[in-house]
């Protein structure tokens, strides 16, 4: 725990500017796993709010941090919490200075973290249940207050109890809507001097002089946001140029400038909008007649993608296969990818092995299909375990960050023994696909690459059974390098186009995931290996609509309403820029990509949508003109349109889309 948490303290909070040397190593010294709910441990040092007991949370450590370096707490001072909860910040206050006196208006918060201050040892914290916005109940004075939930203003009490001298941070903002964290320095009886420090969203400020109780729990994520850039909507609808219909020849005529990249990465900004698969096809199809490319890489399993490979290069077709038949077979079942696949069979009809178009699958350990004979395996042995690694699965992605779904993927006991039984199982499903794999004329690997396959895949299926960020890194390595051995099979000079998710191919060390929690991906290893001027990264997003998504891993697939954009959001800046359709060229030095490159929210919608708890589960921090060379936009989006059973025309096979 003690090597999370100075990882933590590295990467989460140090990375992104809190340089205070006292503060960092009171974060360092300081045991979250002993504040969080029992079973959140392992999420301890997460880069999270969590949720507590009444409905409240423990903060983001981050935000800990940031707060307690604005308060400028010296080892002799006396300090004042407002808003205690799990006693946490109390604790970091109580390694700074003197003396912490802290406030908190939920009796059994009060009870489980005074609980937690006799067992760590602290004595120098005084922790007392009632109403912080009334102030501490003698009349002492204090030279740091700190506030952890937000008020509508800063209750006089507190202005009035801070030292000449002394500083006050605190959130105050608009009910149910993000605030502003606030530095007061007290400069004399009646002034004080006050800083903006970043954007955030507490939980309310509940009392005499905050919120009123009225039963509504405002979001609990705090993120530092962006200063607002009045014209960037302008901007934004000067430097657009509006993309045709998707069948125009014009629309694959403005991708030319990448006709020279060695890979192009086309993102999309969910697994299950029809106008980002029409939008790769069409450029796809512009880049292959027209310059050369002849691999389509895209995010799925290499042996399903190698049935696909085979129908589109017309290779005899294997008795009984049926590509994407587990979860999520949308994903590549769908009416867009069978027009496409339609489209190169018919373009590799006149040509010879070598300059066909071939279809390749990244994800060579078999993903989906290694996790739907885990889930298969443990509802036979377990369903509590399978209802956990359900879960699980659903947060295999890295901007993913909802409280609530950490409690129903807390680890069992009975989870942990399964591990040996489910990896064995896992180890001879990838022996018979490689079995199977040798026997495929147009396989790239090769003896050694199988060695290498089996020699790291025990580590590979113990880190996927667990999920998280490691599982995250390895299969994104392993996606790179896949990609890498096909070009090499396919030759000198071969080029190819990758169709896989934004959060794949934008550029890792632009968004939340790779600048503070260390996640990379295929669009940054592109960019570090083959070299910025040889790739492409190409992302695409949507305001509203509908989209093709489960509740859940391996749940029914559904037609969801999208969620309008969030107004602190880039996709709010593209909404409200009137431009529709269209395509912004992230590259050069423009005053447009300049105000692209201030962080702000992007949303990410994987196989799994939950507009409800959408700002947690669905959006992230990110640098969209660093992120991608390229953004196409669309404003509102339809759902994909599967084609499962119910849909098959009466007479079609049911091997349909591939004709298989
Ligand atoms: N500092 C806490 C930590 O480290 O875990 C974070 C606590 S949470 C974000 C905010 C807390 O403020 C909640 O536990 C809530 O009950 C409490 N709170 C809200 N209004 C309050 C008030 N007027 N007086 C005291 N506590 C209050």
């Amino acid at each position: 725990m003690s090597t999370a948490r100075a990882h933590m303290v590295d990467t989460q909070i140090a990375k992104r500017g809190v340089r205070d040397a006292r503060v960092l190593e009171a974060m360092r010294a300081v045991p979250r796993e002993a504040f969080v709910e029992q079973g959140y441990e392992e999420f301890a040092y997460e880069d999270s709010p969590l949720p507590i007991a009444e409905g409240q949370t423990i903060s983001q450590p981050y935000i800990v941090a940031l707060m307690l370096e604005a308060a400028e707490i010296g080892p002799t001072d006396r300090v004042l919490e407002v808003g205690a909860g799990s006693g946490y910040a109390a604790a970091l206050a109580a390694q700074l200075a003197a003396q912490v006196c802290a406030i908190e208006r939920h009796a059994s918060l009060v009870a489980q973290a005074q609980a937690r201050y006799r067992k760590l040892g602290y004595r120098n914290i005084d922790l007392r249940h009632g109403d912080g916005t009334a102030g501490w109940s003698d009349d002492g004075q204090f030279d740091a207050i700190l506030v952890a939930a937000g008020g509508a203003e800063i209750p006089s009490p507190l202005k009035d109890q801070l030292k000449i001298g002394g500083r006050l941070v605190i959130p105050v903002g608009g009910a149910g809507e993000g605030q502003e964290l606030l530095k007061l320095t007290r400069r004399s009886k009646t002034e004080y001097d006050e800083e903006h420090l970043a954007s955030v969203r507490f939980v309310p400020l509940i009392g005499g002089d905050g919120w009123v109780e009225d039963g509504r729990r405002s979001s609990s994520t705090h993120l530092p946001g962006a200063a607002q850039q009045k014209k960037l909507t302008d901007l934004i609808a000067e430097a657009a140029e509006l993309l045709p219909a998707f069948d125009d020849p014009g629309f694959g005529r403005l991708f030319d400038r990448f006709a020279e990249k060695r890979v192009v990465l086309l993102g999309e900004a969910s697994h299950g909008t029809s106008e980002f698969y029409r939008a790769r096809a069409a450029i796809t199809r512009h880049l292959i007649a027209n310059h050369g490319f002849t691999i389509v890489a895209v995010e799925a399993d290499w042996p399903d993608a190698a049935a696909v490979n085979r129908y589109v290069r017309h290779l005899p077709h294997r008795s009984g296969e049926k590509p994407f038949q587990r979860f999520p077979t949308w994903m590549w079942r769908n009416t867009d990818v069978h027009a496409f696949t339609g489209w190169m069979r018919d373009h590799n009809a006149k040509r010879d092995a070598t300059h066909q178009a071939g279809f390749y699958g990244l994800d060579i350990y078999n993903m989906a299909a290694s996790i739907a004979s885990v889930l298969a395996y443990l509802d036979k042995i377990d369903p509590a375990a399978a209802a956990v690694a359900r879960e699980r699965y659903g947060c295999l992605t890295p901007w993913q960050r909802e409280p609530s779904t950490y409690g129903r993927a807390v680890l069992t006991e009975s989870y942990r023994k399964c591990e040996a039984a489910v990896v064995a199982q896992l180890r001879d499903l990838l022996h018979d696909r490689l079995r199977y794999e040798e026997e495929d004329p147009d396989s790239f690997l090769d003896a050694t690459q199988n060695a290498r396959l089996i020699a790291s895949a025990e580590r590979y299926y113990r880190i996927m059974y667990y999920g998280g960020a490691e599982s995250w890194n390895l299969r994104d390595t392993h996606m790179f390098e896949t990609l890498d051995h096909v070009l090499q099979a396919r030759g000198a000079g071969a080029k190819a186009v990758v169709w896989a998710h934004n959060s794949h191919i934008g550029d890792a060390r632009h968004t939340a995931m790779g600048a503070i929690r260390d996640e990379l991906n295929i669009g940054q290893l592109c960019r570090e290996r083959f070299g910025e001027n040889d790739v492409a990264l190409i992302g695409m997003g949507t305001h509203s609509g509908t989209v093709a998504a489960a509740d859940d891993w391996d749940q029914p697939m559904a037609v969801k309403r999208v969620n309008p954009s969030r107004a602190d959001s880039y996709e709010r800046q593209f909404h409200d820029s009137g431009a529709g359709a269209c395509l912004l060229d992230l590259s050069g030095d423009h005053p447009v990509n300049r105000a692209l490159r201030r962080p702000r929210l992007e949303r990410f919608i994987g196989v799994i949508y939950r507009p409800e708890t959408e700002l947690q589960s669905h959006y992230a921090e990110a640098s969209l003109a660093q992120q991608f060379d390229a953004f196409l936009w669309f404003d509102e989006t339809n759902a994909a349109v599967p084609l499962g059973r119910e849909n098959l025309q009466p007479g079609l096979p049911e091997t349909f889309p591939f004709g298989l």
